[in-house]
């Protein structure tokens, strides 16, 4: 006994030299392990203490693990823990669970009878231990067969992810090929090891007084949790946290204690786990596994993960981005791992993905003395800063924190660290699928002031009754968040109040921008006419200019608007105040001495006061964007108002549309060239339609938009493309319904007289929940030679050496320069066919064939959308079966009524 103590002083020794995590590991394992030593073997530490210095990689292997499943298995297990401290007792309980890379060492000392009673479950191992890390555990997933993929999204590129291997030292390079956690294809979840480290152990002594009282009052309904309770001050090592895990337990499987912060390689493991499986439920079940640990042991770091998981810093109207290049973060992870920035490029390049690149780059980097881990709080934090520094010199400030934050980096932190500067994590994890994780984690672990008590709600409740809260609790957080789409409101909401009483909390706000109600696009007056058969409906103008949301808080009193703060918010909730000064000095016209407070949904025009007269979108599109100043506007608006969300405090999003009309014109006041009213009729045949449609037309309107009047479906329905409205455009009767708004993702170099610019470009659709731009068509007609100078001009700015991994196109189609995904055009088509070489909505209407566009023609620049705002898959797929030609194919479109 007494050499095996002097070889763990002599390891402590060297690692206080050496900083290397492998020997940190070894040492934790063998320190852990000490309890059992006393009356054990010393042939397992030194078999510890050889495999470290084994530089062999792991064969793959089948293995044994033990999985804790009842509460009897645990007391028995603590019976048998040797006789020490609390702490070390229970540490050394957690030995029972052997990882991977502890092997059989520490199988032997696990005390035989507690094997057999504990269950046995049989997994296999993908290969060595190492995931894109050497010394993480690889997360089993279990991977749903999903839709064929031919293509080059990042899911199924996963398997075949390239990671610069000349970055890697040798040993490692096989272990990499062996097994990227993404490559993982394992029909059981693993479950985790659980050896205590030696740095768990020190965390824990440091929890503080006050949370280890906390702890101790902390009510408790149910025996499972004080159960585990007693077991909290156990952590899982952090490089083994598998919230992938099958019956998780958001305490006992969690990675930090009750009060600490929550590592950031937690938040990275779930991040892993969830892009290594393809099947939406799964992700939700992940995410919310790693949320009800939150609620139980950290909830006030519930809020900055949920922003670390949806990569935002702060409400999406705030617009604070973090604004670094590609370049310079390139040279930063260059400069962090003594790398050239080719060097970094290239491996980049090779595997598509800077984030891996990064990491490949950062695991063969040793440091000398290792920073403190990353904590989730900590990064956001560190984040926001780096979004916030501007003016001089702000490019290397950013650097420098961004380097800071990049050597702290720990095993698969690094990529999804680097991805988040990016501004794309890319692991196919949609807003409404961390809003659905959030209801499955509230509704399983119920959240409460002060951490959760109920661990498992779901226990003893029937499947479809636990179903029917979970989608109650979805339907709650979602609708909250649709009225008031911000966090920082949000979450503590949540957790003070509970789901049920979100509502109440987070409320329609002047000030917070809401997501818009969308419409339908329609082919013909007949397809109204079938929709509303049963419904009063309204037709209204369709004005083509630029949506304004208009807020307009009250004063501090609540006895008078506070004009001084209102607002005007674009289609994407983007902040457009200082663009339209004109708008917000003419207020007071519009508003009757009997509003206090409003939101109004309203189209703005460029308008022609002399003549007035409508002017088209291309003219209001020449005007400043940001900062304009009112004596510089050349080009006027006139403000079309259709619709009222909130008047004098109360949100009217539950009113029909009726009656928001009606409120509208009472409180508001028309005012020549400046503010009308939303010209509508409530037409009662096709001919009146019809004829309404001429008049919007012929006064300069797109066509006209049809809404439902009165009953339940005529409420707002916020962030929704709902039935309830339809839109129909002049140009696309008895077409496709209309345009489509794409991204331009690679071009063709002109010839003849277009030489010089690009003549062709390749266009792609956006599919949101695999998050890739499927090519769509090609498109070469509707540009002026003056369009393809100036498009090609911007385009240049935006080429990239080679296509994203989450591009899908054909090779036949690979064009001559590759762009960035950055710009979204308007364009239309004379219909959609199947394609075998495009692969836009692949999957959703045919098995193995995509959609394309015939005859696309270029309308104009989208300036107003995002690449991720570009028409969806779905959407393609939804115009493709609604021709009339396909429209009786027993495929049905995607319901789209959904939110967006
Ligand atoms: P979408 O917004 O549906 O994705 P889009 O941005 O291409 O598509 P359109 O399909 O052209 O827009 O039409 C919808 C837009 O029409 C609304 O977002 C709004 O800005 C504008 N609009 C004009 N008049 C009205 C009206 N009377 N009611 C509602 N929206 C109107």
């Amino acid at each position: 006994m007494l050499s095996f103590s002097k070889l763990i002083v002599q390891f402590r020794f060297l690692v206080n030299c050496t900083h290397l995590p492998v020997t940190r590991k070894v040492i934790s394992q063998v320190s852990i392990s000490n309890n059992y030593f006393y009356g054990r073997n010393r042939i397992m530490a030194q078999k510890t203490i050889m495999s470290f210095f084994s530089s062999a990689p792991k064969k793959p292997v089948k293995l044994e693990q033990e999985v804790i499943h009842d509460e009897e298995t645990d007391s028995n297990s603590d019976q048998s823990s040797p006789p020490a401290n609390g702490k070390e007792k229970r540490s050394s309980k957690r030995q029972r669970l052997e990882s991977n890379s502890s092997g059989s060492a520490s199988e032997e000392a696990s005390p035989p009878d507690k094997r057999r009673k504990s269950k046995r479950l049989r997994i296999e191992s993908s290969g060595s231990e190492t995931g894109p890390s050497p010394k993480s555990s690889p997360m089993k997933v279990e991977k749903s067969a999903g839709p064929p993929k031919t293509y080059n999204s990042p899911k199924s590129k996963k398997p075949k992810a390239k990671v610069d291997l000349s970055l890697l030292p040798k040993k490692e390079t096989n272990k990499r090929k062996s097994s990227p956690t993404s490559e993982l294809k394992v029909k059981e979840e693993v479950t985790s090891p659980t050896v205590k480290s030696e740095k768990a152990i020190k965390k824990e002594e440091s929890v503080s007084p006050d949370s280890k009282k906390e702890e101790s009052v902390s009510p408790v309904s149910k025996t499972e949790s004080t159960d585990s309770e007693k077991k909290e001050d156990k952590v899982v090592p952090e490089t083994e946290y598998n919230p992938a895990k099958s019956k998780y337990h958001p305490i006992r499987d969690a990675c930090w204690s009750r009060g600490q912060e929550v590592p950031y390689l937690a938040l990275a493991r779930t991040l892993e786990a969830i892009e290594g499986t393809s099947a939406r439920l799964k992700m939700v079940e992940i995410l919310s596994n790693f949320f009800r640990s939150l609620l139980a042991l950290s909830p006030e770091d519930l809020l900055p993960c949920v922003y670390l998981c949806l990569n935002q810093l702060a409400p999406a109207y705030h617009s604070l981005e973090l604004g670094i290049a590609e370049t310079y973060l390139m040279k930063a992870v260059a400069q962090c791992t003594g790398r050239s920035l080719a060097q970094i490029k290239s491996a980049a390049q090779k595997c598509g993905d800077l984030g891996s690149a990064a990491q490949s780059a950062r695991a063969t980097q040793r440091t000398m003395f290792a920073p403190p881990p990353l904590r989730c709080r900590r990064v956001l934090r560190a984040l926001k800063d780096v979004a916030e520094l501007t003016g001089h010199a702000s490019v290397n400030k950013k650097i420098a924190k961004i380097q800071s934050l990049f050597t702290a980096c720990r095993h698969c932190e690094a990529k999804y660290l680097i991805r988040s500067l990016e501004g794309k994590l890319r692991i196919g994890l949609a807003e409404q699928s961390v809003l659905q994780a959030l209801a499955l984690a509230t509704a399983t672990t119920p959240p409460a002031p002060g951490g959760a008590t109920v661990l498992d709600a779901s226990r003893g409740l029937p499947s479809d009754e636990f179903k029917a809260r979970v989608d109650a609790h979805a339907l709650t957080i979602k609708s909250t968040y649709c009225a008031c789409p911000n966090y920082d409101a949000l979450i503590p909401a949540l957790l003070q109040y509970g789901v049920a009483a979100l509502p109440e909390h987070c409320k329609l706000t002047p000030g917070v921008p809401l997501k818009p109600m969308l419409a339908h696009p329609t082919r013909g007056v007949h397809e109204i006419f079938n929709r509303f058969e049963n419904e009063q409906f309204t037709c209204e103008w369709k004005y083509d200019g630029e949506r304004a949301q208009i807020h307009v808080p009250a004063n501090e009193d609540g006895s008078a608007p506070d004009l001084s703060r209102a607002a005007i918010f674009s289609r994407n909730q983007e902040d457009n105040t200082s663009k339209y000064p004109d708008i917000l000095r003419r207020l007071p016209g519009l508003l009757r001495e009997n509003v206090t407070s409003c939101v109004l949904d309203c189209e703005a025009v460029a308008y022609d006061v002399a003549a007035k007269k409508i002017l088209p979108f291309q003219v209001l599109s020449t005007r400043k964007r940001k900062d304009a100043r009112e004596e510089d506007i050349q080009v006027q608006v006139c403000v079309f108002a259709f619709d009222l969300l909130l008047l004098n405090g109360r949100s009217l999003v539950a009113a029909p549309l009726a009656e928001r009309r009606r409120l509208l014109r009472e409180h508001c006041r028309e005012v020549e060239g400046e503010w009308h009213f939303a010209t509508s009729k409530d037409c009662s045949t096709m001919e009146e339609v019809q004829q309404f449609l001429d008049e919007a037309v012929a006064n300069s309107c797109e066509g006209l938009m049809v809404k439902t009047l009165t009953g339940d479906h005529a409420r707002y329905d916020i962030a929704r493309r709902s039935h309830n409205w339809l839109k129909l455009k002049k140009d696309y009767l008895e077409g496709v319904g209309d345009t489509l708004d794409v991204v331009v993702i690679g071009g063709y170099r002109g010839r003849g007289k277009r030489a010089g610019a690009f003549g062709g470009f390749l266009l792609a659709c956006y599919e949101p929940e695999q998050e890739v731009y499927q090519a769509l068509c090609k498109i070469g007609t509707g540009f002026s030679d003056e369009d393809l100078q100036t498009l090609s001009k911007e385009l240049e700015q935006h080429v990239i050496e080679a296509p994203r991994n989450y591009y899908s196109y054909d090779r036949s189609h690979e064009p001559d320069a590759w762009f960035s995904a950055a710009l979204v055009w308007e364009v239309r088509c004379a219909d959609l066919s199947l394609s075998p070489a495009h692969r836009a909505a692949i999957g959703l209407v045919d098995h193995d064939k995509g959609i394309s566009l015939r005859f696309p023609r270029f309308v104009r620049v989208r300036t107003d959308k995002t690449p991720e705002q570009a028409t969806s898959a779905q959407q393609v797929a939804a115009m493709y079966l609604a021709q009339d030609q396909i429209k009786n194919q027993a495929a049905k479109p995607a319901n789209l009524d959904d939110f967006y």
